[in-house]
């Protein structure tokens, strides 16, 4: 999983980015002053940083100066939208800069786009009792390989992408086949059943009456 650092005092904010990367799959964890964020770059392999320019104790021009070095991406977050600290942040060696307020759409993929360009993309996913590695497309359980088709493999990973989140037959139908659906709930059920089974996770992936299916992980 990548680990990703927010260096961000304001508890509020530190709270919807953690809670938004969680979601979208990241190992996230926040610290809220400059000299914790420095400790913990020291003891910890990080895969990016977030981090915020007015901090507490160390402010994150020094930070930035500090994480260069060790070659981890780093975008700036942070209130100040002037073009000299643009200018500024990007000069020391910042990788990107987003400005507060921001949509979480946003983050999400400016932290996609930097984590790409360091070739830091995920290639070992591991759910529950899977592992999944996305560049060979093996999938274990317990150590043991299971077989999946190529279909049955991309549902997979469409649930677990999309995890408690339920997903309309239509939707599935359309990534996964990628043609317009046309009311053909046979397929989707059949593979969803299919691929459940097989991965045992038949009380994980259920029905949502009227709409399709759901991952539930907690
Ligand atoms: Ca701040």
């Amino acid at each position: 999983m990548l680990r990703i650092l927010v260096v961000e005092d304001e508890k509020a904010i530190a709270n919807l980015i953690h809670l938004s990367l969680t979601n979208a799959g990241y190992h996230c964890e926040c610290v809220y002053d400059g000299l914790t964020a420095a400790n913990r770059i020291e003891d910890s392999k990080y895969d990016l940083i977030l981090l915020d320019i007015m901090l507490p104790k160390v402010d994150g021009y020094e930070l930035l100066e500090y994480i260069k070095p060790l070659g981890i991406p780093v975008i700036f977050i942070t209130a100040k939208s002037s073009v000299s600290d643009r200018v500024k942040g990007l000069k020391l060696g910042a990788d990107d800069y987003l400005t507060k307020p921001f949509e979480i759409i946003e983050l999400l993929a400016r932290v996609e786009t930097v984590l790409r360009r360091y070739h830091k993309t995920e290639k070992l996913i591991q759910v529950d009792d899977l592992d999944i590695d996305t560049q060979s497309r093996m999938v274990k359980k317990r150590g043991k390989v299971i077989s999946l088709t190529m279909k049955e493999y991309e549902l997979l990973l469409l649930f677990i992408q999309n995890k408690n989140i339920a997903l309309f037959r239509e939707t599935i139908y359309e990534k996964i086949w990628g043609s317009d659906y046309m009311g053909d709930s046979r397929t989707v059920d059949l593979h969803v059943q299919r691929m459940r089974k097989k991965v045992g996770w038949e009380d994980k992936i259920t029905a949502v009456y009227k709409v399709g299916y759901r991952l539930e992980l907690i």
